[in-house]
């Protein structure tokens, strides 16, 4: 089997809330999504998509996904693309790093994989354990009370985690972190990301001030070293995000104790086959992890799915439904939330059909 061409689309992605904000100001309207076709000589297609959350978060933006594309779609004509981890070698070889470029790529030919196999991405991943998995709400940065008010509404649609977009003024973010913590029920999980937007100062008057509340504590500041430094003076459980985008800060983090969960985003690592070794090497190092990507609409959703549910239940601290966040469908078939939890399909491949009309003309095409 042979890849005969990539072609790239593009799709916007309003959200039912109008924007989503977080720390340090940022924020985002409409999110700018590239959805990635592989077609292959034996018939079958595969899709694949990536969404950062816009230009400012990681190192990574939309225009850039679809110009690493037309760069690095020429050196995969021929190759086969169910022979993944030769593929990705192929990918690291002809553009370095770049991983969200590669990540679209790749998650098409786990799709076709699955189409040839006759299996749902998620066996080939490890296994389906249990029925469904549990979601995370992202709370986006508002004032304290309004952030409040969220957490009842979200968990009458079935959310019992909530991520609270904090990173901002630390004073404001003491009573966001108190305001929220006060709605929530036996059972429910709170988490506080700061999104690196804390220097260390702020980071560690935020942490001794909640330290009352049981919260987790995500990504509180820039560097590696820095979230590091407040680890090692808080009691709450920790999380690390942006810093952890490769197999070596993974190991880094494990030999220092530097968290007790992982936030495994799937462009991050650069597609399904690297996120899947950075789940496995979690799993066997006894760390829990947050399974998600930076954004996305349907294909990101049903890619996390696969990957979620094929992760061991105690070890997956939580998920996202982003196409629950997002006004725009893009493909059939994708996995949708029922009371907080969601599914992965058990079609073949992703399990997803695109909606042609909506995808429209490809924007790159490399054949
Ligand atoms: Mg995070």
């Amino acid at each position: 089997m042979k890849i005969t061409r990539i072609s790239a689309h593009q799709v916007d992605l309003p959200l039912y809330e109008g924007s989503y904000k977080w720390s340090g100001g940022k924020s985002v309207d409409v999110f700018d999504s590239t959805i990635v076709k592989v077609e292959t000589d034996d018939g079958i297609a595969g899709h694949g998509e990536v969404c950062p959350l816009g230009p400012f978060y990681l190192p990574a933006y939309a225009a850039g996904a679809r110009a690493g594309i037309a760069e690095l779609g020429p050196h995969l004509l021929g190759e086969n693309p169910i022979e993944l981890d030769k593929l990705n070698r192929r990918m690291d070889a002809a553009l370095k790093e770049h991983a969200y470029v590669k990540s679209a790529i790749d998650m098409a030919c786990w799709d076709i994989l699955g189409q040839v196999a006759g299996l749902p991405v998620c066996e080939l991943l490890g296994g389906r354990y249990g029925d469904d998995f549990v979601l995370y709400r992202a709370i986006s940065q508002e004032a304290p009370e309004a952030m409040a008010g969220r957490v009842a509404e979200y968990r009458a649609e079935g959310y019992r985690r909530f991520q609270l977009k904090v990173g901002g003024d630390p004073d404001v973010d003491i009573e966001r972190i108190r305001a929220v913590a006060d709605k929530l029920k036996p059972g429910d999980k709170l988490i506080a990301d700061a999104n690196t937007g804390w220097l260390k100062h702020e980071a560690m008057r935020v942490v001794r001030a909640v330290r009352d509340v049981d919260v987790y504590i995500e990504q509180p500041c820039l560097s590696y070293e820095e979230c590091l430094s407040i680890r090692r003076h808080t009691d709450h459980p920790f999380v690390l995000d942006e810093d952890i985008d490769g197999m070596t800060p993974l190991l880094q983090g494990h030999a220092d104790l530097a968290m007790d969960v992982v936030n495994i985003k799937i462009s991050k690592f650069g597609g399904l086959t690297k996120a899947r070794q950075a789940r496995d090497l979690c799993v066997s190092l006894g760390i829990a992890m947050t399974i998600e990507d930076s954004w996305g609409g349907d294909i990101v959703t049903a890619a996390i799915a696969h990957l979620a549910h094929s992760t061991p239940t105690e070890f997956l601290f939580t998920a996202t439904d982003f196409n629950s966040y997002v006004t725009q469908p893009i493909a059939e078939g994708a996995p949708q939330r029922e009371n907080g939890r969601l599914a992965a399909s058990k079609k073949p491949g992703l399990g997803i059909e695109p909606l042609q009309e909506v995808l429209g003309d490809p924007v790159v095409t490399v054949e």
